[in-house]
């Protein structure tokens, strides 16, 4: 028998989620963000979903060679460009929309002999300061672009830092407006958060929105709003099952480090999943998890390949009952991802990501 631990994939959920998103923005196209294989999910597993999106956004190379395999002849975007010349090669042979964020990938382009002209995302670092052209150097970069035979279209980007958070959009939005104003092309600034709060607004959802989290049916913002607040539905379960139950009398410790002391005598189960199958190490004693449904919490350490729950909220488990650690649980129950990820101290999408390869993934 293999260890019970297992991950589902709910195509239904993120067809909802991706419907959810639209209606956030409405008359923008969709850009399906798919990057770090879809933010853990697998490309391929959420392939008969996504597709339904108007473009495809990634980052690396090969996820788009897996994309096109699938047969997407859509727009099909590198969020971060290239990384090296020879990179424009694939990017032609791909047909593959790329964003521009720094002169060297101009310089690049000027000295790439392509058989078919490039259309490109040009970046404006409008307050992130990660990638992108500063707005006062935003022009030049669009009228060297636009010198460029190798380049036959080109859009404008942005990537807000505070859209989840009270900092907001506006001073980046102010920014992309300023520079932008008379400049030809298409426009693309929103992500989950900035297309979930402004994107009813003509001037911030413009042509394009790239929604990622959202897909997925994580709130960009929580905890100010759950998922559930903004009609998304988990698409990833992480479930497994009691493989033991002890019986703690009153100061018995539970685990590495004996950081939790029972305070009374209490039953605990011990769950085949640890920090090896991506579940946070972090995650104190506190933290939510469902058994049979039934929302109890961790206690003690998690450990590489177990942890343990406290078992008094539900007197009837036992060896074999089921335990969801996010997403949906039996008779209907949902332990939001957000939930898990905020008491370990990160954030949904890192736990998505961290999903490990021995985890065995279905797809319902
Ligand atoms: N656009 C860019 C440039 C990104 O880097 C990301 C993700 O980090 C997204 C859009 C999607 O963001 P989110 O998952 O918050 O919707």
């Amino acid at each position: 028998m293999p260890r019970p631990i297992q991950a589902t994939i709910h195509p239904a959920a993120l067809r909802a989620n991706l419907e959810r998103a639209r209606r956030a923005a409405p008359d923008a196209r969709l850009w399906a963000v798919v990057k770090a294989n879809a933010y853990g999910h697998g490309i391929e597993r959420v392939w008969s979903a996504v597709r339904a999106a108007d473009g495809i956004a990634l980052l690396d190379l090969d996820e788009a060679e897996r994309v096109r395999a699938l047969g997407w002849r859509g727009p099909l975007l590198l969020l971060e460009g290239v990384f090296e010349p020879r990179d424009l090669e694939l990017c032609s042979r791909l047909s593959l929309w790329h964003t521009v964020h720094c002169d060297a990938q101009i310089d690049w382009l000027s000295a790439h002999k392509t058989h078919a002209p490039h259309r490109v995302f040009l970046k404006m670092n409008s307050g992130m300061n990660r990638l992108g052209f500063a707005p006062g150097r935003f022009r030049a970069a669009f009228a060297r672009l636009s010198a460029l035979p190798q380049v036959d279209e080109i859009s404008l980007m942005t990537h807000f830092s505070d859209a989840d958070g009270p900092r907001g959009i506006s001073h980046q939005l102010a920014a992309f407006q300023g520079a932008t104003e008379d400049l030809p092309g298409e426009r693309s600034i929103c992500n989950s958060a900035a297309l979930l709060r402004h994107g009813l607004q003509a001037e911030v959802r413009l042509d394009w929105v790239r929604a990622g989290i959202a897909l997925y049916g994580g709130a960009p913002d929580h905890p100010e709003r759950t998922a559930g607040d903004w009609g998304l539905q988990p698409a990833m379960t992480l479930a497994s099952r009691l493989i033991g139950v002890q019986q703690l009398g009153e100061g018995d410790t539970v685990g590495y480090g004996s950081r939790f002391a029972a305070p009374a005598p209490m039953r605990i189960g011990v769950v085949a999943c640890g920090y090896a199958d991506g579940y946070p190490r972090h995650a104190p004693t506190g933290t939510p998890v469902l058994v049979d449904g039934v929302r109890t919490r961790v206690v003690g350490r998690v450990s590489m390949d177990m942890l343990a729950v406290d078992l008094a909220p539900v007197p009837g488990a036992a060896i074999g009952s089921e335990v969801t650690l996010w997403g949906r649980g039996p008779g209907g129950a949902v332990l939001p991802i957000d939930e898990v990820a905020e008491a370990a101290g990160t954030i949904g999408y890192e736990l998505m990501c961290a999903l490990a390869p021995r985890v065995p993934v279905v797809t319902d």
